[in-house]
């Protein structure tokens, strides 16, 4: 493996330090698991922009090495191939734990997969994030794990506050992901509670973005891929039901700023921009095509009527809130979408 740079500095310098982010300074080792995904390599730009060692720890179930491969080649990045249900030894001071099979059609919509997709996500959100628990226990590493608006259910609260403890059907067509994160978040707080590990939660919003899975079944990116390709955009139910989108370059300065600081959360990472999915409907085809046609489907078993996140606890200790509004942040994500959609020369045509 490769001998990660500044090793000599001693996590404590850093760790549990009040170094402001930004500051020049010797870089950090850090593990991001899921960096090949879409907020993982996101987030791994930002570490290594900044300085940091960073080893990517992904098994591209969702992810892919296209999202990193502009940083192969770079001695302060490493990717590992490997599933985080399996034990590893590494030496880090910062472990961003990222790793979970996150598209809602490895859930929802495949039924022949469902029993072996109920099977990776507990085993990745319970058995995967023992195992790095563990390491960070063991290696001294400041630990966040990214948990989910989803732990709050169809919430009966509105906006949700981190105090807000959820309504979640434990046996729905859903339980698997909700679940799955509750208890990961329920693992993070025992570690620290009985091993002093210094752990941070995020939980986290619908999130959009350029290397979002074009196929992966999620509202934003299934509504801007059907634009582009002249389909009609599928609204399911009666789309009245909301959700607050979060460009990605916001979410990754939030987990950046928690990581650093000194709250353990969880934190509301989102933005407070709610909108129904008919509006967003309209936003994309402001955006894309006007004459993009809406087309209705039955919606799906449980499906959270409202969400919205209380950000007040973020803004006021961590000093954050998402600048990106929907309106802006989609061409960013169109652009991409269009160029992995037709290829860069249809693009430069069109
Ligand atoms: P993603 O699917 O793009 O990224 C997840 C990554 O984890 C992928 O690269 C995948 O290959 C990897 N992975 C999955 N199982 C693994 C395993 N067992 N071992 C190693 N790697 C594994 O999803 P994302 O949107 O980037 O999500 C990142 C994190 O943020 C996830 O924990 C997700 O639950 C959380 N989150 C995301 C959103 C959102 O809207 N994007 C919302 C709430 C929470
Ligand atoms: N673990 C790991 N890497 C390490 C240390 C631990 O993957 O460097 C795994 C270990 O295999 C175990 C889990 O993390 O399954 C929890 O470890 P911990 O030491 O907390 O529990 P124990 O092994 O004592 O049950
Ligand atoms: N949705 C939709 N059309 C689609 C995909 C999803 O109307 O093509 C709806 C879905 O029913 C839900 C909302 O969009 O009400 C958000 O769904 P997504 O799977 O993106 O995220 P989550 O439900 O996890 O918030």
């Amino acid at each position: 493996s490769v001998e990660p740079a500044h090793r000599d500095v001693p996590a404590r310098h850093f760790v549990g330090g009040k170094v402001p982010l930004g500051l020049k300074r010797k870089g950090l080792r850090v593990l991001v698991t899921g960096g090949a995904g879409f907020v993982g390599s996101h987030l791994v730009d930002r570490l290594l922009e900044r300085g940091d060692s960073v080893i990517v720890v992904d098994n591209l179930f969702t992810g892919r090495k296209d999202n990193v491969v502009h940083h192969f080649g770079n001695p302060n990045f490493e990717m590992i191939r490997h599933d985080v249900v399996e034990p590893i030894l590494l030496e880090v001071d910062q472990i961003y734990h990222l790793a979970c099979p996150a598209s809602p059609v490895h859930y929802k919509y495949n039924p022949i997969k469902t029993i072996i997709s109920f099977f990776f996500f507990l085993m990745t959100n319970v058995v995967g994030t023992l195992n790095m628990l563990g390491l960070a226990k063991r290696i001294n590493a400041r630990f966040l794990i990214t948990s989910t608006s989803e732990v709050y259910g169809d919430p009966l609260q509105h906006p949700q506050v981190e105090t807000y403890w959820g309504n979640v059907n434990p046996i729905g067509v859903r339980s698997c992901y909700d679940e799955g994160k509750r208890t990961a978040e329920t693992l993070t707080m025992d570690y620290h509670r009985g091993a002093n590990l210094e752990v941070r939660i995020a939980r986290i919003f619908n999130t959009y973005g350029p290397r979002m899975c074009i196929d992966d079944g999620r509202v934003v990116s299934n509504f801007v891929a059907q634009a582009l390709r002249k389909e009609p955009l599928t609204v399911y139910g009666d789309g009245k039901q909301t959700r607050s989108f979060q460009y990605v370059s916001d979410l990754v300065e939030g987990l950046m700023r928690l990581m650093e600081g000194e709250h353990v959360g969880p934190f509301n990472l989102g933005n407070p921009g709610e909108f129904t999915m008919l509006e967003l409907a309209k936003v994309v085809q402001d955006t894309i095509d006007p004459n993009a046609k809406i087309e209705f489907r039955e919606n799906t078993q449980d499906d959270p009527h409202k969400r919205k996140p209380d950000i007040t606890r973020a803004k006021e200790l961590l000093g954050w809130e998402p600048k990106i509004p929907l309106r802006e942040g989609l061409p960013l994500m169109v652009t991409d979408f269009r160029k992995r959609i037709f290829g860069d020369q249809d693009v430069a045509a069109a």
